[in-house]
């Protein structure tokens, strides 16, 4: 197919507002395909190269970009600092050149040489892309360049997530989302959107017969429900084991041994980025490991040696960096916690029930002989009263919680239901847990708050059933100065022009900037409201809305789709009025 076919299907798509019609136009266009197109394009449309483990790797600063503009449109760089102004979108500065291309390129010959575009690196390269991008954007049409700047510059948002694609892939194949289980099933196993792609396309839904779990490909992270009385969990799940909730950050741990007979070990963030290089004095500690494979999963946490004690969310996180990293490593030695095992050796053990995984873990992880590695605490409760016992145990340790999980429960990748049960320390106040919520747009604000241009957020949560954010809060509070401040510099990275057509938000509560739904940020409240105004889980008024919101920190670890759910604050408003009356 050529690329400027492609380019009109993502106009096409872009300009369309429907969720059913997006998801219609992806299957038709998945339908036109080769298997090799297919795959190329399920990255593309998600302004990827390849799937976020692989990484798409530009590093395309911004300044470069306005030579790129000057040099095909014509003009100053100082014109185009005005049109990327008036825009906002470098695609859409791009793509009002008047050039004709006078040869037809091909996908796949396109995404080749994007593919050497990201390879030119080193003295000169700055130069050097640039005249690279022009030649290659000037060998395409002005609407092509301006979706290629688009992916290059990493804000190609076409208004729909990984989600909408398995729905469009079931469609392809049947007319009809029937078959997108299946499809999900194999995308949670193998976390490449586009080898699911290049699949179907080749063989069908039998094709996805040949997917299983594989070392080194991550597999998308299970989660937990919640709930809010040891009493509620048994009442749920019976007779349950339990662990402590360990405060650090999720680690999915593969390793193997490479054709040279050298071990390889991988980690894997909760979102699927590959952090291994963050991390040698763990991959060290599984050194001796008698296994050839393993998957594993666990919490890594900073570790005081002195006290023998994991310290705070707070001093682990400063782990998670690209520089220095063996400095740090020796200053603030880690320990990851495992707590599921989820292969070893060509044997696949999600399907096998906690009680007997849990023995396969602990003698996988014993074998490693390392003190850096422990495997999480398990006990047995028969009854509320242990699990309670239990819970006060480990928040009287500091702990946030304990997670509670179904003996028998196995483990099912990209999911959220009650073989996990996380019970939280209840703070104040009536919702007992904080909220994952989606930055959306943010306003001027007035009096002090005006000098720092923001003064408020609007923030939502994720429907999944749609596939898109609607609002749940206005948030004013939580934020000292020099917070806002980084927070505007944020929020203006990922600033869009226009209400972005996977975001519902009532019109009396339009923001001033509209911010492209990407940020993740932590939020406090004390109830879970219905409100007339927002749109959260709402077809017709009134939705949800948080009451007395207040911001408190990024998670840099979740995609927007991560984010806390339309159907969980469903269930939290549930609970929470159960509790209250
Ligand atoms: P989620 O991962 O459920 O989307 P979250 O990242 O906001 O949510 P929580 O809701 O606080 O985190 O709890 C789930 C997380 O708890 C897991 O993703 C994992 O990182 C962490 N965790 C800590 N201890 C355990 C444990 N013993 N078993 C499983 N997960 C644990």
């Amino acid at each position: 197919m050529h690329f400027s076919y492609l380019a009109h299907r993502f106009s096409l798509i872009e300009r369309t507002s429907s969720r059913l019609e997006i998801m219609q136009l992806l299957a038709e266009l998945f339908a036109m395909l080769s298997p090799l197109e297919a795959r190329i394009v399920a990255y593309l449309v998600l302004g990827q190269m390849r799937p976020p483990f692989l990484g798409t790797a530009f590093n395309f600063a911004a300044k470069g970009m306005e030579y790129v503009a000057a040099r095909l449109l014509h003009c100053s760089v100082a014109e185009v600092a005005v049109l990327i102004e008036q825009k906002g979108d470098w695609g859409d500065v791009v793509s009002q050149g008047t050039w004709q291309s006078t040869i037809e390129l091909d996908i796949a010959t396109v995404y080749a040489e994007l593919e050497r575009l990201e390879d030119i690196s080193g003295s000169g390269s700055f130069d050097a892309k640039i005249s690279f991008l022009v030649q290659l954007l000037r060998s395409v049409d002005p609407l092509s360049a301006g979706y290629i700047v688009r992916i290059v510059m990493q804000n190609l948002r076409l208004g729909f997530s990984d989600m909408t694609m398995l729905d469009a892939f079931s469609w392809m194949l049947q007319g009809d989302k029937k078959a997108k289980p299946l499809i999900e099933r194999a995308y949670n196993l193998v976390a490449d959107i586009g080898r699911i792609a290049q699949l179907l396309v080749a063989g069908g839904l039998s094709a996805l017969k040949s997917i299983s779990v594989e070392v080194g490909v991550p597999i998308r992270p299970a989660a937990a429900e919640r709930l809010m009385t040891a009493e509620d969990i048994i009442a749920k799940v019976g007779p349950c084991f339990a662990q402590p909730k360990y405060d650090g950050f999720r680690l999915q741990v593969h390793s193997c041994i490479d054709e040279s007979g050298n071990r390889v070990i991988k980690f894997f963030s909760r979102n699927l980025l590959d952090m291994s290089s963050m991390f040698p004095d763990l991959a060290q500690a599984f050194s001796c490991m008698p296994y050839r494979e393993l998957i594993c999963e666990g919490e890594a946490l900073a570790y005081d040696e002195a006290n023998g004690s994991y310290l705070p969310f707070q001093e682990t996180v400063k782990r998670k960096r690209k520089h220095q990293v063996d400095m740090f490593a020796q200053d603030m030695p880690l320990r990851l916690v495992l707590f599921d095992i989820l292969y070893r050796d060509g044997i696949s053990y999600i399907d096998t029930p906690l009680d007997e995984r849990y023995p396969i873990l602990q003698e996988s992880i014993g074998a490693c002989q390392s003190s850096v590695l422990d495997v999480a605490e398990q006990v047995v409760c028969d009854s509320s009263f242990e699990l309670e016992s239990y819970f006060l145990a480990n928040i009287g340790q500091g702990l946030e919680g304990i997670m509670a999980k179904r003996k028998n429960g196995i483990y099912q990748p990209g999911k959220r239901n009650f073989n996990w049960i996380k019970l939280k320390r209840i703070e104040r106040g009536l919702l007992d847990d904080t909220i994952d919520t989606v930055v959306l747009g943010y306003y001027f604000g007035q009096g002090r708050r005006a000098a720092f241009g923001i003064g408020a957020l609007l923030v939502g949560v994720y429907n999944k059933e749609r596939d898109c954010f609607e609002t749940i809060a206005k948030i004013g509070t939580g934020l000292k100065d020099h917070e806002w401040v980084a927070m505007k510099k944020t929020c203006d990275e990922e600033k869009v022009m226009q209400q972005p057509t996977d975001v519902t938000v009532a019109e009396g509560l339009f923001p001033d900037v509209w911010v492209a739904p990407r940020i993740v940020i932590v939020v406090r409240a004390d109830e879970i409201t219905r409100s007339p105004i927002h749109t959260a889980g709402a077809t017709k008024f009134p939705g949800f809305a948080l009451r007395f919101p207040r911001f408190l920190s990024i998670r840099s670890d979740k995609s927007a789709v991560d984010a806390t759910t339309v159907q969980e604050i469903q269930e939290l408003f549930a609970q929470q009025k159960r509790v209250v009356f």
